[in-house]
């Protein structure tokens, strides 16, 4: 694609990534057809290729962003499957990051969505306030009919219970059984502990099975990719720093031979640390050190082996493969191979490749797309006669476990099972 910037825009550093990411695209439009914006809406300016003929024009212009421009980029999953489809290789994920910035430093949003994105900015990340937003939320149940669609999607996220802080909230080193393997630190995230601790619970559980000592360290908190989502660009960069300062003191201490992270969309951020701060002239090398230390819960138990389970049965399993797992981190057969590996009778769902609604806020910030996305993705997992629905990230498994009353648990909770751990909770 031809672009027009000046040398004067080419001097700042977003605008020359962007142009050349750009550069890349040369409009042969596969990435529409598995764009979950575009098969539901059927509108070119809501196709990988229409966005970025928007984000370009936006750009070139030095224009603030305009009503039609957001409207198509809010819609936006950021699922990246267009980046698994294009044969040229261009870099949407970046690209997008730098029109949301664009449009949060040039677009006045309606009041309500000001409000709305403001107050998830403050509290998701934020366990304490989460929980106690989790509480008005399950108060507020009672009267969802009542709500508007934005509300709707609040109140729904509100679990049967809400748990209080458990052990492995709590800065301290959990050791391996047996021989040590490696020492790893596991990020706990944010809303993920609020929401099913018991994920945490299990990943520590698997990796000293496995002979890994995990470190908690103190300080560590949401991986900022709930604020980049929003363009919000510099409460990403800090949420970054303020990990990689956590975590630095255990590099730079008794040694960390990973990072592991359990949700794959906090993964997916963290493994881009080194891109976030690249312009930071006293973070960058942590950032990249940081960031090249980063695995999936499921990369490092590929490296480690899962072995054949303890199970007397097997339940059948159908795998959600998250957008930040298969087309973030590009991670598709590992943690369906763990699974076969323990014994699991895994069943891979149709159209696989499609987001389930989730993606971060998605489902509160645009409900009716959400819904659509979640009902379509729960119809393809029930056609499997599952009697479980396994899933590697926590955004997807509230929303489709709000869709279905089939169990949905995460990969690790039966990685655990299998190798003696407790039954996750549901699949009694
Ligand atoms: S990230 Fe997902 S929703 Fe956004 S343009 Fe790409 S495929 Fe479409
Ligand atoms: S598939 Fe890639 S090169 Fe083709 S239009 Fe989409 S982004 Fe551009």
């Amino acid at each position: 694609m031809q672009t027009l910037f000046t040398p004067d825009q080419l001097k700042d550093p977003a605008i020359s990534i962007s142009n050349d990411i750009l550069r890349n695209c040369v409009h042969c439009g596969f990435c529409t057809a598995t764009c979950p914006t575009y098969v539901l809406l059927g509108d070119e300016l809501d196709s990988p290729r229409g966005r970025i003929y928007l984000i370009k024009n936006m750009l070139e212009g030095g224009k603030p962003a305009t009503e039609k421009v957001v409207k198509h980029i809010d819609r936006c999953l950021t699922c990246l499957s267009c980046m698994t489809t294009c044969p040229s290789g261009v870099d949407y994920m970046h690209l997008v990051d730098h029109a949301r910035n664009h449009i949060e430093k040039t677009y006045t949003r309606p009041l309500g969505d000001r409000l709305l994105r403001a107050i998830l900015a403050l509290i998701v990340p934020n366990p304490k306030l989460f929980r106690l937003a989790l509480w008005g939320a399950r108060l507020g149940q009672p009267f969802r009919a009542l709500m508007p669609g934005r509300l709707k999607g609040m109140v729904d996220m509100a679990p049967a219970r809400i748990h209080g802080p458990v052990a492995v909230d709590r800065p301290q080193i959990f050791p391996a059984e047996g021989k040590k393997r490696m020492r790893v630190a596991l990020m706990t995230g944010c809303a993920q502990k609020v929401l099913r601790p018991a994920i945490n619970e299990a990943t520590v559980r698997l990796l000293n099975r496995h002979g890994c000592d995990v470190v908690i360290v103190s300080r560590d908190g949401c991986c900022g990719a709930l604020v980049q989502h929003m363009g919000k660009e510099e409460a990403a960069r800090q949420a970054a720093r303020t990990n990689i300062a956590a975590w630095m003191g255990e590099v730079d201490g008794a040694g960390l031979d990973a990072i592991v992270i359990n949700a794959s969309g906090c993964g997916t951020t963290v493994k881009d640390y080194g891109h976030m701060l690249a312009e930071d002239a006293v973070w960058a090398d942590r950032a990249k050190h940081i960031a090249g230390l980063t695995r999936d819960v499921s990369e490092v138990m590929c490296d480690l082996g899962i072995g054949p389970g303890k199970l007397a049965s097997y339940p059948v399993v159908a795998y959600h493969s998250a957008c930040s797992m298969q087309h973030g981190q590009k991670l598709i057969d590992g943690p369906k191979q763990l699974l076969r590996d323990a014994g699991f009778d895994v069943r891979d769902p149709a159209e696989g490749h499609l987001c389930c609604g989730s993606a971060g806020t998605y489902n509160m910030l645009q409900p009716a797309l959400a819904e659509r996305l979640k009902n379509r993705k729960v119809i393809n997992l029930e056609d499997q006669n599952p009697d479980v629905i396994a899933s590697g990230n926590i955004g997807c498994l509230v929303q489709i476990s709000d869709g279905t009353n089939i169990p949905v648990v995460h990969t690790v909770e039966l990685l655990d099972w299998a190798s003696g751990g407790p039954k996750p909770a549901g699949l009694d």
